[in-house]
């Protein structure tokens, strides 16, 4: 190595790939086999302050009451979409080939919301407020994407 010698700054891409698993916790687990078994999805509601959680959690995220299996509620299946943005360019990152929907949808019965995709929807149509249902995939893993999108109830 030359002392004398201004190296700068090298830079490298690189790509990680880490393949990992984890214990979806009590809630998650009840939540995903009902969703994978049943196509049912459930919410968590704190009785304290009778807000509805989806996916249900073993806190409260308002009064942080321990939450258990005996707090967890069928929602939906049906939703509104509060909000969304339409994803116009491809990453390497992105779960689907652009264009797509991400939508901020809220079950009928919870208090919170979750962002899922939105198919079969004019983009210029997409409004917050419409009403969707979940059309759940027909090959399920105990997953979120065993809800494989929403779609608006009205056909479009
Ligand atoms: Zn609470």
């Amino acid at each position: 190595m030359n002392p004398e010698h201004d190296y700068g700054t090298f830079e490298s891409d690189q790509r990680i790939v880490a393949h990992s698993r984890y214990f979806a916790g009590l809630m998650g687990s009840y939540f995903f086999v009902r969703l994978r078994d049943e196509q049912k999805i459930v919410g968590a509601r704190c009785e304290k302050c009778n807000k509805v959680f989806w996916p249900p959690r073993s806190t409260c995220g308002r009064c942080f009451s321990v939450l258990s299996l005996e707090n967890l509620t069928e929602i939906g299946p049906l939703g509104t979409l509060e909000t969304f943005t339409i994803v116009k360019y491809r990453e390497p990152v992105h779960p689907r080939k652009a264009p797509f929907v991400y939508g901020i949808i809220k079950l009928d019965g919870a208090d919170t919301s979750m962002v899922h995709f939105v198919d079969g929807v004019d983009f210029q149509k997409l409004a917050p407020g419409m009403r969707l249902r979940p059309v759940f995939a027909n090959k399920r893993n105990g997953n979120i994407l065993d809800i494989d999108h929403f779609e608006p109830l009205d056909s479009y």
